[in-house]
């Protein structure tokens, strides 16, 4: 296989630190800093997606894979760089933040798929690491690499794995910070995206009044990411911009809540330019369908980042975005236009979304009641929201009995306690769907395509990781594989379907995550 392609834009076209060290520092006037990956003890491939080795146009096979991917070896065109970005953390200013442990290795243009940047997560210090190792532990690893293929095949904008790699040396981690620091293997993680840039990339030089650097960034993203918007008027693009990046941000939160993902860590520097999903921490699923919940035990007090109330904080960064680009606008009036578009787009796709989990081929008034009442049906009861949409679809529309949907109930109490609730919905549901006059191969289809069988639930993240950590890596191959369909049905793997088992509902890993990895 040839090598790959590497055409390297961001750090040609941007302004680079000129201070090569890799002391910890505030850097300034800089989009990044050069950094090579600290070269790690015994790389080993613990598992590659194949798909993603496809579209970069590398073969998995080849024997300095795990070097290059670990960061011990490069190929020609390959550069190292640490991007500089800021961000609010939990609703607080924080200042610069950075690439404290992803080294971006350059941007390839691959055949298909345009051009795609590499960068390893856990490859060692960087400037910006402030005091902390630059390293991260095989089982955030796991969980990222797993993730991101899964939300891939979802339909869910994200950003893409290639491999993750043992790197041979430990690192030490207070998984609950609680005073227990032990020494857990190490990995890194290949990370794919056409970009990386964050709304926290625009907004550190804002921070600054660095208003030119703000503006190179900005030109830079839509010449390079935005090619439509590039070519308008040169007086229109920065409020087509920042609709473009409001709409697709809307779009995100709304295939989240379609599929009951929680990212659990949304602070701005966590956010993509591009809309898509980024930066897979203590994120989890829902599995009792439960608009409160986080995973993450850092955010449990405030649950600002809880289920239910992701669309309101990719509001709340958008505003964040906006107030970052503000010097570049004469006039806020575009930028409230963009707000407003986040909030209608939002609105319309997430409506759209659900009627279609429901198989409703036909919008209709009153729709928007009966996904709202079903919402309060799903919290009521806890149902496992997964199996409870897969399973809908099995409900007979002339008897509309909640007998098929059992599968979906943690407890019997909580079954008991919604049946009358749950009864009427069910019947008010089927009434609504006879009246579609659709055709029911086509209601079903949608249902299939809008409501997976299978997503990373957290307990079965967790197998995998026990096993791996054991030298096993069947658990990840067969979640990899396994999440490569997630709305085919696929005999033999109903164990990766189920309810999550009750050993799992507190346990750290499973239900708990905290943002050590
Ligand atoms: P995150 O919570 O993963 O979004 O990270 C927030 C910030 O902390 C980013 O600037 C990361 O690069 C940095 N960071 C997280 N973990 C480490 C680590 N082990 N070493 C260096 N920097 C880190
Ligand atoms: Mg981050």
């Amino acid at each position: 296989m040839t090598d790959l392609r590497f055409d390297n834009a961001f750090t040609h076209e941007l302004p680079a630190d000129p201070d090569t060290h890799l002391a910890s520092r505030q850097v300034q006037g800089a989009a990044f800093s050069w950094v090579e990956p600290s070269p790690v003890a015994a790389p080993r491939v613990v598992a590659v997606s194949g798909e993603v080795a496809a579209m970069l146009g590398i073969d998995p096979a080849r024997p300095d894979f795990a070097e290059i991917f670990a960061g011990n070896a490069t190929i020609p065109g390959m550069t190292g760089y640490a991007m500089a970005y800021g961000g609010h953390q939990f609703g607080q200013w924080a200042g610069q933040l950075g690439d404290g442990r992803a080294i971006g290795l350059g941007e390839v243009l691959t055949a298909h798929d345009g051009r795609q940047e590499l960068q390893l997560k856990g490859a060692g210090r960087t400037p910006y690491s402030r005091g902390a190792d630059g390293r991260a532990v095989l089982r955030s690893s796991i969980r990222e690499f797993l993730c991101s293929e899964a939300m891939h095949h979802l339909g869910v904008p994200t950003t893409r794995a290639l491999s993750i790699v043992a790197t041979g040396d430990a690192v030490v981690r207070d998984v609950m910070y609680d005073g227990n620091p032990a020494p857990e293997p190490g990995a890194i993680v290949c990370r794919v995206a056409p970009s990386f840039l964050r709304f926290g990339s625009y907004e550190l030089p804002a921070s600054r009044g660095d208003t030119a650097l703000l503006r190179q960034l900005v030109d830079f993203t839509i010449r390079t990411h935005f090619p439509a918007i590039a070519a308008l008027s040169e007086g229109d693009r920065y409020a087509a911009f920042f609709h473009e990046v409001s709409t697709r941000t809307a779009r995100l939160m709304a295939e989240w809540m379609r599929v009951g993902f929680v990212h659990g860590v949304m602070n701005t520097d966590n956010m993509s330019i591009l809309g898509l999903t980024i930066d897979y921490g203590p994120y989890g699923w829902t599995d009792d369908f439960n608009l409160d919940w986080t995973p993450n035990t850092t955010d449990r007090r405030n649950r600002r980042y809880r289920f239910g109330h992701q669309p309101q904080i990719g509001y709340w960064n958008l505003q964040a975005l906006a107030q970052a680009l503000s010097p570049l606008f004469d006039d806020a009036a575009p930028l409230h236009a963009g707000l407003n578009a986040y909030v209608q787009t939002f609105e319309a796709t997430d409506a759209a979304y659900g009627a279609a989990k429901l198989g409703l081929l036909h919008a209709r008034d009153g729709d928007e009641e009966l996904i709202a009442e079903l919402r309060g049906v799903l919290v009521a009861g806890g149902m496992d929201m997964t199996i409870f949409y897969r399973d809908l679809a099995l409900l007979d529309l002339d008897s509309p009995h909640a007998g098929v949907l059992g599968a979906a109930f943690y407890t019997d109490e909580q079954r008991v306690g919604v049946s009358e609730a749950l009864d009427a919905w069910l019947k008010r549901y089927a009434q609504r769907v006879r009246e579609d006059e659709a055709a029911e191969s086509e209601r079903l289809a949608l249902m299939h395509a809008s409501n997976p069988r299978y997503v990373l639930r957290n307990y079965l993240a967790q197998q995998a990781i026990d096993k791996a950590e054991q030298g096993d890596n069947s658990g990840v191959e067969e979640l990899l594989e396994t999440l490569r369909h997630p709305y085919d049905e696929q005999p033999g793997r109903d164990h990766l379907a189920g309810r999550r088992p009750d050993w799992a509902r507190d346990k750290v890993g499973c239900s708990m995550l905290s943002c050590s990895s």
